[in-house]
């Protein structure tokens, strides 16, 4: 095969194959970054990484490409597939997301005024480099004109073993990448232009899926209760990050990681729930699960039915949600949400990544660009922590909040003492305990009645018999990684509106608990009745 163009110009394969190196190299920097990344903080190796990953995205893509790209329609297909390539890099890059199908969800879902707010001078230069000067000299090259069924029989051959040769290094690596991408799921949605292709496929088969079977109305008897009715209460709900109870102050950790939730507890103005177990051992599992009326029984199907914040928003009640993490797993999709992930806060945001407070400081004005006749009928605000998100636990808390030192700044937890990786974490703790704190007093303040919620998604294992960070399948999941911190607090003015007290609050502080009693506690808390409630799961029951 030949490497220049024939003086009657390329052999289309050969273009077919220029174009999948352009899209495994520039077309995925991404991938290349995430996995250099990796190499960083995870000590994983750069070389096989880097040789496996190139090896099977080459072949696969050489293999897909030859598959696809015909002559009639190789000028078009191939600038789109750099088009979305560098958006996708792009977006990528520059605001940290993965292209899985909920990202492709929202693309499909925004709005003129949203693509505007993205148009940057940067995005016009990806477009540029990634699409306008490739795609010019894409479009130039002369191709030679073979009979039909040679050039099928010539390219379909090369596809094949391009196809081969991706799989077989997928084989032989396997071992690794496969341990790579169970670790860090998010690489396989870095992957362009498969991860928008599936993303997409994906979409449309749950679009499809949809029309037949709509998303099931839950709770559709939700209603205000009349003493809330009166004045309209704000409830909060703080989604922690991979705390664990074990490291928590009020659970008796030999460390007093939580001074200012420890001094209302002990004034009997929190309620501490020290026996909590997680639906999942991660992020993906445990968030839709904490919002779904099934609960733990109903992992994996919570997208076909209402969540808790459907039901809410039908009784009245506004909803919003505040990110400072990777998103809301699908939660919030329906709801008010604003990230505060990236911001220029020069003391919140240090280096752009907001530690958890930037959500405090954003949530007056949140709550002030509420329409007032809606927020009037109660309101219900979702902080979701970055927490004590690993394995960069120096990273979590800002320096003034750093209690216990020396801390692990390793990216590598294995290269650390392990009592610096556990002063890194407990100083996360303490952090989370500061942000609650805050949150609480911040509450106190209003004049309307308030209360939070605050419960962690699941623990982290810190090093317990060679076991770091989470995601254990949780029937094998050391009690450090499904153990969690959860607390109620209401104000004075919540108690005396609903007749409530913090003996009523405490009285099953012993009980054993699961994710599954937020849904209930949620509800009871904003006051919402409806048929769903299940007082036996609510930590709160014995208010009433
Ligand atoms: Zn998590």
């Amino acid at each position: 095969m030949r490497f220049r163009p024939h003086p009657a110009g390329w052999h289309p394969t050969v273009l077919v194959l220029v174009l999948a190196a352009w899209l495994a190299t520039v077309g995925n920097l991404p991938l290349w970054h995430a996995l250099w990344t990796l190499h960083q903080d995870h000590a994983i190796g750069l070389f096989p990484a880097v040789t496996s990953f190139a090896a099977v995205l080459t072949g696969l893509l050489a293999g897909t490409l030859c598959l696809l790209v015909w002559p009639p329609w190789r000028r078009p297909l191939g600038v789109l597939l750099m088009l979305i390539s560098a958006l996708a890099s792009y977006f990528m890059l520059a605001y940290g997301v993965v292209i899985d199908p909920s990202m492709m969800a929202n693309v499909a879902h925004t709005d003129p005024r949203e693509v505007r707010d993205l148009l940057s001078a940067s995005m016009g230069m990806v477009v540029l480099a990634g699409v306008v000067l490739p795609g010019i000299w894409w479009w130039r090259q002369p191709v030679r004109r073979l009979p039909a069924r040679r050039l099928a029989r010539q390219q379909t051959g090369v596809g094949a073993l391009a196809l081969l040769i991706g799989v077989t290094a997928l084989w032989s690596g396997f071992q690794e990448t496969a341990a790579l991408m169970r670790e860090h799921k998010a690489l396989r949605y870095t992957v362009t232009p498969f991860n928008v292709l599936y993303g997409g496929l994906r979409l449309g088969v749950g679009a499809s899926a949809h029309a037949h079977v709509p998303r099931q109305i839950v709770g559709a008897d939700a209603h205000v209760g009349t003493r809330v009715a009166d004045a309209a209460p704000l409830v909060v709900l703080v989604i922690g990050e991979t705390a664990r109870a074990e490291n928590f102050g009020l659970s008796g950790y030999r460390r007093d990681t939580t001074p200012g939730l420890s001094q209302l507890a002990a004034a009997g103005r929190l309620s501490y729930f020290p026996h909590v177990q997680s639906c999942g051992t991660n992020t993906h599992t445990s968030l839709p699960c904490l919002f779904s009326h099934l609960g733990h029984a109903g992992v994996g199907r919570e997208a076909e039915y209402d969540n808790l914040l459907d039901v809410l928003q039908r009784a009245g009640l506004t909803v919003i949600w505040l990110d400072n993490q990777s998103g809301c797993k699908g939660v919030c999709a329906r709801v008010t949400s604003i990230s505060t992930r990236v911001g220029d806060d020069p003391v919140l945001c240090p280096d752009g990544e907001c530690h958890d407070e930037i959500m405090l400081a954003e949530l007056p004005q949140a709550l002030a660009r509420l329409d007032p006749a809606r927020a009037a009928r109660g309101t219900v605000v979702v902080l979701h922590q970055m927490g004590s998100h690993g394995p960069a636990y120096h990273r979590r808390s800002p320096p003034d909040a750093k209690a216990f030192l020396p801390e692990c700044t390793e990216s590598t937890l294995q290269d650390c003492p392990a009592d610096t990786i556990v002063n890194a974490y407990d100083n996360s703790i303490r952090y989370t305990d500061r942000l609650l704190r805050r949150t609480i007093d911040w509450l106190a303040a209003q004049s309307r009645p308030t209360a939070m919620l605050y419960v962690s998604d699941h623990g982290e294992s810190l090093g317990e018999g060679g076991l770091y960070l989470h995601g254990m399948p949780r029937a094998l999941a050391p009690t450090q990684q499904t153990h969690v911190p959860m607390l109620a607090w209401a104000s004075d003015t919540y108690l005396q509106q609903r007749g409530w007290s913090t003996a009523c609050m405490n009285a099953r502080a012993s009980d054993a608990f699961t994710h599954d009693s937020v849904f209930h506690a949620m509800l009871n808390l904003a006051g919402v009745h409806t048929r769903l409630y299940q007082p036996a799961l609510d930590p709160l029951q014995r208010c009433g």
